[in-house]
């Protein structure tokens, strides 16, 4: 019989992650209630998709009694954790928990965690794919696809687990152990929803506190938080670095493992507990420098569960990359287009920018801020940036910052933007899309502020 049998739950945030914990909830025969400040109308899709499901609903407002009256609370990563309702809860011994905190106690199978600022999503691609390139199969969830718990409500069968992990996933997980832990890197984001860089490193962090020894942990070495993070690592340690290892010298050269990459050779080697390769990447179809550290982390990972280096190297040759990521939309008269709408922090940015390092950039960037500092850009906008165009919230901030450094233009509109971008450009330009911010101010999400772009592009 399950644990969670009569037990009350309050599902807090009916987004994907709260249908998924209301899914699971209700098969295993707790007395489910959802709440969410949205209204009914606002929530139509994932009422839809609970519709067959026997829940009480609190819509439109949070109620505290029911807080206080619940056995368990599952907050979703949506809402932050200082919400008036959830005062004096946790001193009643109420049960704060999240979807993943609850799918990795109940998962059998190993789980692979990646979590860091940016790269998450690729790199967990990337682990997906090479198990599938192996014949293995590996469910692929979390912060992109479906959420963890589906796995487990609708009793898939897989090798192993792939779970991308946002900070906000982590703020409440106590209970995962995953066989690989993955920090890609750890820049400032989200400084609109911690209330310090500090908080949110913290958060990160979480990750590698939920490791035991025998958790292999996969972190960055050229990033000055994660290589911090590994005088605190417990489990089997694993760095990737595009520095050779032996001119960092002493130890970290002698006990080297994990991946490194020599850009001259187009080559990353691979040390992993005894087992020495080699991967070309010279025949690698995304661009940018960022994707062979992502390539490096997901090597990493997949080489400690076994996956053989064959299924790695088709991977490598293959990929064609996500889209929103650097994702290549059209050629016109001679102007390339890119679309990397989800470049969401000022350092993704940076790294779009680099992956380009001859043809002249007109930048389209700007959003709804996340109280960044966008003053790092300045070099590179002013050695590769012909033009800057910027919109949104963001704009005026954006405009002392770098408007110094390359021609600017404010636009009002996304249209305006891309108009503009166009009619500027010359024979060889490269005309990229790579807000630095989110995408609420104007759109719903990362995803359709790319789309309506590549729209736009395409009607040129
Ligand atoms: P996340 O899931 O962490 O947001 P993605 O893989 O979706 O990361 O990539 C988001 C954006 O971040 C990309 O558009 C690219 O500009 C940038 N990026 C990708 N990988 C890295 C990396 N390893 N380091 C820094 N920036 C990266």
């Amino acid at each position: 019989m399950s644990k969670y049998k009569g037990k009350k739950v309050l599902v807090v945030g009916f987004g994907v992650s709260g249908v998924s914990v209301a899914k699971y909830m209700t098969k295993q025969g707790a007395k489910v209630t959802v709440t969410d400040t949205k209204q009914k109308s606002e929530l139509t899709e994932s009422v839809a998709a609970c519709a067959d499901l026997k829940i009480e609903y609190e819509l439109g407002k949070h109620n505290e009694a029911t807080f206080k009256a619940a056995e368990m609370i599952v907050m979703s990563p949506g809402v932050p954790l200082n919400i008036k309702a959830l005062e004096g809860v946790r001193e009643l011994g109420i049960q704060i928990t999240n979807e993943i905190d609850l799918a990795a106690a109940a998962l059998k199978e190993p789980l692979i965690a990646v979590s860091g600022t940016n790269g998450k999503t690729t790199t967990t691609t990337l682990i997906g794919e090479m198990f599938k390139a192996d014949a293995r199969p590996a469910y692929v969830g979390g912060n992109i696809g479906k959420p963890l718990l589906d796995y487990l409500t609708d009793a898939i069968r897989a090798d192993v687990v792939v779970a991308e992990l946002s900070s906000f996933q982590l703020e409440l997980t106590q209970k995962v152990v995953p066989a690989v832990a993955v920090i890609t890197n750890v820049e400032p984001d989200h400084l609109d929803r911690y209330p310090s860089y500090e908080a949110y490193i913290a958060a990160k962090k979480r990750l590698l506190q939920a490791c035991d020894k025998n958790t292999y942990v996969v972190l960055n070495y050229d990033n000055e938080i994660t290589r911090s993070f590994g005088q605190d690592c417990v489990g089997r340690l694993m760095w990737i670095t595009k520095k050779n290892p032996i001119s960092i010298g002493g130890a970290f050269a002698e006990n080297f493992n994990g991946c490194y990459y020599v850009s001259a050779e187009k080559k990353i080697y691979a040390k992993i507990f005894g087992k020495e390769e080699t991967y070309d990447v010279s025949r690698i179809k995304v661009y940018g420098e960022h994707n062979k550290e992502n390539f490096m982390a997901a090597i990493c990972a997949v080489r400690a569960m076994g996956v053989s280096p064959q299924a790695i190297q088709k991977v490598i040759e293959e990929f064609r990359g996500i889209a929103h990521r650097l994702e290549f939309v059209r050629k016109k008269d001679g102007v390339f287009f890119f679309n990397d709408s989800k470049a969401t922090n000022p350092q993704s940015q940076l790294k779009a920018i680099g992956a380009f390092p001859t043809n002249p950039i007109i930048l389209i960037a700007g959003g709804k801020d996340k109280n960044f500092d966008f003053t790092p850009l300045a070099d590179v906008v002013r050695q590769r940036c012909k033009l800057l165009i910027l919109m949104g919230e963001a704009k005026e901030k954006m405009n002392r910052a770098l408007g110094d450094f390359a021609e600017t233009y404010l636009v009002g509109t996304f249209e305006e933007a891309v108009l503009l971008a166009f009619q500027k450009s010359r024979n060889g330009d490269i005309i990229l899309l790579s807000p630095g911010c989110s995408s609420f101010d104007m759109f719903r999400n990362y995803e359709e502020r790319g789309d309506y772009f590549k729209k736009l592009v395409h009607q040129l």
